[in-house]
């Protein structure tokens, strides 16, 4: 015991002097991470087409390579997903792609990765423990309750798997084999996790959870949404996993015999256990449900930045204020950095990038001053622009900026289209502030729609009300997370020139024609993992968008400049919409979504 407890210390220990090492040497670890990736890569087509000839420097990298987007490297991806296997972008094979939330041509962006990736994602998980444990003393006496989920996966054209980057990572022996480490210690078996059946792979978590409350020390799940997903689903279930616990016998909807088998190993009758969960679970305030039914609970582990701030005060019902942790900031292009200051609180959280993840460099951000305070990015930068990117440790504090990374796996100065702010300094490594997401108008799990697929869904939906002579004449959207799961609310204020009145079906093939017209993000999210509600249509009195334009301009917009905003979030203006609708109407049924993209089906 004592032994192990002086390996942890040293262990933890070790980390730390890691981090202090490598953001003391930012600029030094900076320049050897670019040299290396494009002295491995001097080969590969990407880099000799456009000249780089060899040389590993930031000046001519700089000047020699384009700032891109993902359309911008498209035709190359392609290929790799077709089946060219040359050295296009990276001397290495490209082992699988990994589906991006983001999305291009409304199917998931697929990042090609390479095997030793996995290492460098694994090292940035490593530091999340050493870090909390310095706040927070014996995480490593009791275990995390993590609600973790994969997502299906899809073959392309050439047979390579995409997926997305957590699928991967949990399918990975990095996380199947991981040695046994108190920091690692989970009270779900990892047959649950890898259950691909969303239901028996939360049925089967919570259960395993229940069954050690008191050894639960910290909860959590990647983003918030998908915490409170697992909360509604007690809410729904309990009589059933209590049951389970007071006979110790498996629900026969869990037929997975893996599952079972590993549920098995921790499910034993226990009567007084199931009478204490039925007698939490049939009170009838949920409010601080997570810390009665595992009072051990010191912390809630899940992202409430960006977007996902919106489900802070459910959170904090749930959790009655234990404090909610955002430990680290990832993407599929590349894992970026940690929160070296977790138990802060969610509205100033920071994330030090890890100078040893990728090249990075920083697109200065202005933003437009007005009631809407947009961000403005250029689509495309011109030569000008190009020169304003600056490196990690030239960043100023306080300024904004959209990340620009240069990774392993074949990314050349990608824009990844998340804006982050300089917050501080942790010695010379910068910390951000997570800003936003370019472009976004809602999100309710991992979508992400932006304005140009709203408008085009919209354009789709109001074709079915043009046999009632009726038009729209404005519209904005709601990302609204009152409801669990949260869906997304359409604002619609009609022109009515006929005189047939329009039936609700016409309203509910609407709401189903925006849903088949959005990104396959959010369809997956609506069929697969359930995780976003119906689309709501709410129709609005004629004038309320006047009303609208009259309170923006009495917060001071300019009335030559008023644009409709597309999507709202500012309480007394869902309020004044609310209060105007005349009717609401819901989508009837699933849209289509099928794994993988739409032009590979039949191809596999
Ligand atoms: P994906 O490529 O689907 O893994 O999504 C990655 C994106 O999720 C990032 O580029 C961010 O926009 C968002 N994201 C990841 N981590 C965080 C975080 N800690 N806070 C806010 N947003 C995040």
């Amino acid at each position: 015991m004592i032994l192990t407890d002086y390996n942890l210390e040293l262990k933890n220990k070790k980390t730390l002097q890691f981090i202090e090492d490598v953001t003391s040497n930012a600029d030094e670890v900076q320049k050897k991470v670019l040299e290396e990736i494009l002295s491995r890569n001097a080969h590969v087509e990407y880099l000799q087409t456009r000249g780089l000839n060899g040389h590993t420097d930031r000046e001519t990298f700089k000047k020699t390579m384009p700032v891109i987007t993902y359309e911008d490297i498209q035709p190359h991806i392609d290929r790799i997903a077709n089946g060219d296997t040359s050295p296009i972008l990276s001397s290495n094979a490209i082992s699988e792609f990994l589906t991006s939330s983001g999305t291009s041509g409304g199917e998931r962006k697929m990042m090609p990765t390479i095997e030793e990736e996995l290492g460098r994602r694994s090292l940035l998980y490593s530091l999340l423990m050493p870090v909390m444990s310095q706040f927070v003393p014996g995480l490593d006496k009791g275990k995390g309750m993590y609600f973790l989920f994969i997502k299906s996966e899809a073959k392309t054209p050439s047979g390579l798997v995409a997926r997305p980057v957590l699928t991967s990572y949990y399918k990975s022996t990095h996380f199947k084999d991981r040695p046994y480490d108190p920091y690692t210690n989970y009270t779900s078996p990892n047959e649950t996790i890898l259950c691909p059946d969303s239901y028996q792979s939360m049925y089967s978590q919570m259960l395993c959870g229940l069954c050690q409350h008191k050894e639960v020390l910290r909860v959590g799940a990647v983003f918030a949404s998908g915490f409170i997903r697992a909360i509604k689903f007690l809410e729904k279930h309990w009589r059933f996993l209590c049951n389970d616990i007071r006979t110790g016998t498996i629900d026969s909807q869990i037929n997975d015999q893996s599952v079972r088998e590993a549920v098995t190993k921790i499910l034993k009758p226990d009567p007084k256990l199931a009478d204490f969960i039925e007698a939490e679970c049939s009170k009838d305030s949920w409010q601080g449900i997570i810390t009665r039914l595992w009072p051990n609970t010191k912390y809630v582990d899940v992202i409430v930045t960006g977007t996902m701030s919106q489900y802070i005060p459910t959170l904090d019902y749930y959790t009655n204020g234990l404090p909610l942790v955002c430990t680290m900031y990832a993407s599929s292009e590349c894992y970026f950095g940690v929160n070296l200051n977790p138990l802060c609180k969610p509205s100033e959280v920071s994330y030090t990038l890890i100078p040893t993840m990728a090249y990075f460099e920083f697109l200065p951000v202005q933003r437009n001053n007005g009631v809407n305070s947009s961000i403005s990015v250029p689509k495309t930068l011109n030569e000008k622009e190009q020169q304003e990117l600056v490196d990690l440790v030239d960043v100023k504090l306080g300024q904004e900026y959209e990340l620009v990374v240069t990774t392993y796996s074949g990314l050349y100065r990608y824009r990844v289209g998340d804006v982050l702010r300089v917050a501080g300094f942790k010695n010379n490594a910068p910390q951000f502030n997570f800003i936003c997401r370019k472009n976004v108008v809602l999100c309710i799990d991992s979508d992400k729609t932006d304005e140009v697929e709203l408008q085009n869904a919209v354009k789709n939906a109001v074709n079915h009300l043009l046999p009632f002579d009726a038009t729209l004449a404005e519209y904005t959207s709601y990302a609204d997370t009152t409801t669990i799961p949260g869906h997304y609310v359409l604002y619609w204020e009609l022109s009515l020139n006929g005189t047939t009145p329009i039936p609700p079906s016409v309203f509910e093939d609407c709401c189903l024609t925006i849903e088949e017209s959005l990104n396959s993000v959010y369809r997956q999210g609506r069929v697969c993992d359930k995780s976003i509600g119906p689309l709501e249509i709410k129709i609005v009195e004629p004038g309320t968008f006047d009303k609208l334009m009259d309170y923006a301009i009495s917060l001071g917009a300019s009335i030559n400049q008023y644009k409709t905003p597309r999507c709202v979030k500012f309480a007394p203006i869902v309020e004044l919409l609310n209060s105007r609708a005349v009717s609401s109407f819901f989508s009837p049924k699933c849209p289509k979504w099928f794994p993988g993209h739409k032009q590979w089906i039949n191809m596999n």
